[in-house]
């Protein structure tokens, strides 16, 4: 199915979500993650420190394997560390919360509920439906008239779209999201980055990014987090000051591109070693 031609101009009758208190800030203390610590132990992540304001964007980037996923799955309390704390506003996570939404790189929509169901499901399960609320951010995601059509019925770009109206029925201070665009062709995957920067602009939630993608990174965060080959700690962090709105022309000038080559360099090597690794074992 076509992805329709209007969503970047999509106009909607929602309301923005008025978030006065800034909250979401996230300390990573000391986070060690070892798979299968009584046999062949993986170190996955090893001692990682990192602390990221409330309402900041944040890109975690790394080669293949260097722990990105495991830091995630923490982060969203999926995973217990072996070591260390994950801390949201002072506060240790100890399993999920709908305050911290999780978006992977394939949608995890009920397929047997059509699109309204699943973005009102989060809310129903808390006993906390609004009326016209699920409508109004479909509206705002360009999928009016798509209420309800069933997951497998929509195009790669529209389930993504179903997926964050899902995470945002939920209003969550976090937005955690591991690679959600990768999967998308290029124009799809630039309008769901313009989305997302919408919406993370206009309601203030923090978001951690995944990606492997140096110029996604770039073009999208207000630090680039780079993560070192496995056992995953933070090589470098980059202070991305690129004036906001980016256009994706950006990437052309001579900022963005110093960038870009900063981040590259890092990622070569940390790849290489990764690549080492793999050789030796
Ligand atoms: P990334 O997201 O950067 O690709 P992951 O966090 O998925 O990296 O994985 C980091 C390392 O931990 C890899 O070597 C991977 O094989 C290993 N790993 C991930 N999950 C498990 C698991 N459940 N059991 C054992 N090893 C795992």
């Amino acid at each position: 199915m076509s992805e329709p031609q209007s969503v970047t101009e999509t106009k909607t009758e929602s309301e923005p979500t008025t978030r006065t208190d800034a909250t979401g800030a996230i300390d990573i203390d000391h986070l060690t993650k070892i798979y299968d610590p009584k046999g062949e132990g993986v170190v996955a992540v090893d001692d990682m420190d990192l602390h990221i304001e409330a309402e900041e964007f944040v890109a975690l980037l790394g080669p293949s394997g260097c722990g990105k996923s495991t830091v995630m799955n923490c982060l969203a309390g999926y995973l217990e560390p072996t070591e260390g704390d994950v801390l949201v506003d002072g506060d240790q996570v100890t399993g999920p919360d709908p305050k911290r939404g999780v978006v992977f790189q394939e949608n995890r929509l009920f397929p047997w509920k059509t699109v309204q169901e699943n973005v009102e499901f989060g809310p129903q399960m808390r006993d906390n439906i609004e009326d016209g609320r699920a409508q109004s951010i479909l509206g705002e995601m360009g999928l009016e008239g798509f209420e309800d059509a069933y997951p497998s019925g929509l195009s790669g770009g529209m389930q993504q779209r179903a997926e964050l109206a899902r995470l945002l029925a939920n209003d969550p201070d976090i937005m955690l999201m591991d690679e959600p665009f990768s999967a998308l062709d290029a124009l799809t995957k630039e309008i769901m980055q313009k989305k997302l920067i919408e919406v993370w602009e206009r309601d203030n939630r923090t978001v951690v990014f995944i990606t492997h993608d140096v110029e996604e990174a770039i073009l999208l965060a207000d630090r680039v987090v780079v993560m070192t080959a496995r056992p995953g700690q933070v090589k470098d962090v980059i202070d991305v000051d690129l004036d906001r709105p980016r256009d994706p022309e950006i990437v052309t000038t001579e900022r963005f591109t110093e960038l870009r080559e900063r981040a590259l360099s890092v990622i070569r090597e940390e790849a290489q070693r990764a690549l080492e690794q793999e050789e030796s074992v």
